[in-house]
């Protein structure tokens, strides 16, 4: 059904075509023939049951995955494993499904009573499992299913330890901090109040799932407004991989002025995601604090703390990369709206920041590959470009050498102008031509995220795929 990162899942019907009679999982009775809708013996509903399997190959996780099994924990925010069992190597958790959705599979941001929704529903989670000894290993928005009516349900945890009391005190901050993250991804970048508390619990400021509600109720006491949508993004393994090595992320540089960010990393696990981690967070961190207490920057300032943001992620992931002996990069492509008249639009590598104007899609970036200098120098066409065997091989990526060289476009916004940053698992599936027709098709922002996610599946999936689209808003 679906492959997330380090994990895949399956819909399975109890249903077998193949055989005359239907099984009751009521009674026990065989005997009910095929075309039968209730139990022949105690007349059950023998509606076809389905079921979710999830697949994890991480065998650090397995044992304690076994253990939070065996508690059999009840709550109406989990969605419990019903069997768990092991087949060729992997771990295979069975829940009931009832038709809900992955919030993989949703666009950010969500509304303002939906973040809420799932912040309050997921600190509640996390205070049940503490409470009864389960530690998760992390949280992610793989584990959370969507309810037809809009709830969301924690499911398929991954799981740390499992204690025989409730989980210490001095281990409880961690899964906030997971939570924050996600919370913050999926707020609208200018409802900056709430994206700030997010990236405080980010930062590890609360010491528990208990201190963190109690906060954010304090905080949902001055009544917040529906903050505009005027971006959206998402993320998604592609097809083939097994692991997301993208990254995307935007932060609110001051009132009026916005930071958006994807990020391709390389270097395999873990050293490609975290290089794409590192690089969209100390970007953002960077550039907040290279703006804090300069009142109405100019455009040229604005331009150097883009340039300072990129060269202190290029260092953080030297560095990094230096201390763990791997060879971690990542293509980064930004850009800095300031107060929906300018746009300042960086890269290195391959990520690629396009600008749709009056219908009309216009590349802005230029990549830093080999193929893209074949192209230039006319060895090349576009059209073989994109075929190329080489056409991974990168000239300038953030993080591998101790400095870098960006490009900065630096350009006026019209309204109604639509800038879309993606890595290249879009625009190595979808040609261009398609891209502008899905742009013109779909105005919200998170509707056009996943129809061009949509696309890049259908062009194979064969590389992870970042989109992230920001609309200037018609006068
Ligand atoms: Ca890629």
């Amino acid at each position: 059904m679906r492959l997330s990162e380090g994990r895949m899942f399956y819909l399975a019907n109890d249903d077998r075509p193949d055989r005359p009679h239907r099984f009751c999982w009521e009674c026990g009775c065989d005997d009910t023939p095929r075309a039968a809708t209730s139990c022949v013996r105690c007349g059950a509903d023998l509606r076809t049951r389905r079921f979710l399997i999830s697949v994890r190959w991480d065998t650090a996780g397995f044992e304690p995955y076994v253990a939070f099994f065996d508690k059999q924990l009840d709550h109406p925010g989990l969605v419990p494993p019903i069997d768990v069992f092991f087949q060729d190597g992997v771990l295979c958790s069975v829940t009931a499904w009832g038709g809900e959705g992955l919030m993989l599979d949703e666009g950010s941001p969500l509304s303002l009573d939906q973040v809420l929704a799932l912040a309050q529903r997921a600190t509640g989670m996390l205070a049940f499992l503490q409470a009864n000894g389960v530690r998760l290993a992390t949280l992610t928005r793989a584990n959370f299913l969507v309810r037809r009516d809009g709830q969301y349900l924690l499911f398929d945890p991954e799981v740390a330890q499992v204690y025989d009391g409730p989980v210490p005190e001095a281990h409880r901050s961690i899964e906030v901090a997971h939570l924050g993250a996600i919370l913050r991804r999926y707020t609208t970048v200018t409802a900056s109040a709430l994206h700030d508390f997010f990236l405080a619990a980010e930062e590890g400021r609360f010491a528990s799932p208990f201190e963190f509600g109690r906060e954010l109720e304090k905080l949902l006491a001055d009544d917040l407004p529906e903050p505009p949508i005027l971006a959206g993004a998402m993320s998604d393994v592609g097809l083939c991989r097994v692991l997301n090595e993208d990254n995307w992320g935007w932060a609110c540089l001051q009132p009026g002025i916005y930071l958006y960010v994807v990020a391709d990393g390389m270097g395999g696990h873990e050293a490609g995601e975290v290089a794409s981690e590192m690089a969209v967070t100390t970007i953002c961190r960077v550039a907040r604090e290279r703006l804090e207490g300069v009142p109405d920057p100019t455009d040229e300032q604005l331009e150097n703390v883009l340039d300072e943001a990129f060269q202190a992620a290029n260092n953080t992931i030297k560095e990094h990369s230096i201390r763990m002996g791997n060879d971690m990069g990542t293509t980064l492509v930004a850009t800095l709206i300031s107060h929906n008249r300018l746009a300042l639009v960086a890269n290195v590598g391959d990520s690629r920041g396009y600008l749709l104007r009056q219908r009309v899609l216009h590349q802005i970036t230029r990549d830093h590959s080999l193929v893209a200098r074949m192209v230039e120098q006319n060895r090349l066409t576009p059209e073989e470009a994109r075929h190329h065997p080489h056409s991974n091989i990168l000239l300038r990526t953030v993080g591998t050498e101790r400095n870098v060289d960006i490009d900065i476009f630096r350009f006026e916004l019209e309204p109604g102008d639509r800038l879309l940053l993606n890595s290249d698992g879009l625009w190595g599936e979808v040609e261009d031509e398609e891209l502008e027709a899905i742009l013109n098709t779909w105005s919200d922002p998170r509707v056009a995220c996943r129809e061009l996610i949509r696309a890049a599946h259908h062009g194979g999936g064969r590389d992870n795929i970042t989109v992230l689209l920001i609309n200037t808003p018609e006068d």
